[in-house]
């Protein structure tokens, strides 16, 4: 090893999972490394070009996530195009049904990540490649790394997976399962005929994909991600898909100089890679049902209505060592239920329930997996957490 650190709490991986989990445990006095391949904070939402923060509310005009999910969301605008919708300014309830939600510039979003997590104090390690872990007596005690400064030996008291693609779970033989995903392809597009758009105009984001119909996927655009050689074709294929349409659509009035390609993702557009094999895994219809051990509130973002209570069981594997949890989009969750919690603002919630959680099984000498959940839940409220549907007037239907 070239080089070896300790630290309370690793979090792998920067996106908003990530962030939310670093900062949350710093808040709480850890001694916090966010470990991050890339060198931008926000993984999907800024260096995968998704610029949509989708709604913390129902649709109904109630707000159903909060803490830091919610200043993340205000943060993705604060230097950049975009706004929430008027009513949402000043209140916790609109009177409207406009969703609380945003859109934003992924790169000015990058700008005021990276001040966020000055001002909270977190450690961040970019250009870092998180490779190995290392476990000892059942539990996870160090990860193995490599950047510039050569291959070293991160150890912690706890580690949070908040890679994306449990990257730290699998290297530490924790059960995962994976996803398909289709062919799609993403850009942020200089246009000089528009006058009006999200990001300000003359640029524009321009994404394209296969129709989600598995039984109808054209051969060849069907995608796991899990390998080397299929993740170098889903990328080099959608962006294949992008040159042939500037070919197409160039003649005497759309030239070269008024209509390219401004900016691509960094990472691939998969939705799913792998996900924890979890001690419950939500499913289909499962949302407005009662979890004893919900941490928080999620809303459908595809229509008003359904909300969710997320199990503390989604974050915490079936198996393997003590002293890891996931966060974000590799936690334990399939289908519809997946489709919800997948999103932005659900993985800054579990983002952020991973960082306490982490915290407070350092205070009590014991892994996450054997927190006291109402102990938890009580820390929760204190940080204006909601955690039961009725607490916001919703109902149970399950
Ligand atoms: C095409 C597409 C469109 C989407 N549209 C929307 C949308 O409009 N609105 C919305 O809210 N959500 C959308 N989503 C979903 C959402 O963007 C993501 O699911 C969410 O941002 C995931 O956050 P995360 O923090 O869990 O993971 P990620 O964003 O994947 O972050 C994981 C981070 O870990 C890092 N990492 C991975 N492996 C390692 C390693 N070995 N070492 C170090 N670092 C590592 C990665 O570089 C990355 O920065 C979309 C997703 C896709 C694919």
């Amino acid at each position: 090893m070239d080089f070896s650190k300790n630290y309370d709490i690793a979090v792998v991986g920067a996106g908003i999972a990530g962030v939310a989990a670093a900062v949350q445990a710093a808040r709480e006095g850890k001694k916090v490394v966010l470990i991050e391949k890339t060198i931008f904070p926000g993984g999907l939402a800024t260096t995968g070009l998704v610029y949509v923060y989708l709604p913390i509310c129902d649709g109904n005009g109630r707000q159903v996530s909060f803490g830091i999910t919610e200043e993340l969301l205000k943060l993705s605008i604060k230097y950049g195009p975009g706004n929430i919708p008027e009513h949402w300014k000043d209140n916790v309830n609109a009177s409207e049904p406009a969703r609380y939600r945003c859109i934003f510039s992924p790169a000015a979003y990058i700008l005021a990540l990276d001040e966020y997590l000055r001002e909270n104090q977190v450690d961040v390690w970019y250009d870092t490649l998180v490779c190995d872990t290392e476990v000892e007596n059942d539990r996870m005690t160090a990860v193995f790394v490599e950047n510039e400064s050569g291959r070293g030996k991160i150890n912690a008291k706890c580690f949070v997976d908040a890679s994306g693609t449990a990257i730290l779970a699998r290297r530490a033989n924790i059960p995962c399962h994976t996803a398909t995903n289709f062919l799609a392809w993403w850009e942020i597009r200089h246009d000089s005929r528009v006058e009006h758009s999200d990001l300000g105009a003359p640029v524009r984001l321009n994404m394209g994909g296969i129709p989600w119909d598995e039984s109808k996927a054209p051969e060849g655009t069907l995608f796991r991600g899990i390998s080397g050689k299929s993740v170098t074709e889903f990328v080099t294929r959608g962006r294949q898909k992008i040159l042939e349409y500037y070919k197409e659509q160039y003649s005497d009035t759309v030239t070269r100089e008024n209509f390219y390609s401004l900016n691509l993702p960094a990472m691939p557009q998969f939705r799913k890679i792998y996900s924890i094999d979890a001690r419950y895994v939500l499913r289909d219809n499962e949302n407005n049902k009662h979890f004893p051990d919900s941490i928080g509130l999620a809303p459908d973002w595809r229509k008003s209505g359904p909300v969710w209570e997320i199990p503390y069981d989604s974050l915490i594997p079936t198996s393997g060592p003590k002293g890891f949890i996931a966060a974000g989009r590799c936690t334990g969750a399939d289908g519809d239920a997946w489709e919800v919690t997948r999103v932005i603002p659900v993985a800054g919630m579990t983002g952020q329930v991973a960082g306490l959680a982490a915290s407070m099984a350092i205070d009590a000498g014991i892994s996450p997996s054997e927190l006291d959940v109402q102990t938890l839940q009580a820390k929760l409220r204190t940080l204006g957490f909601p955690l039961y549907l009725p607490e916001v007037g919703l109902e149970y239907d399950k």
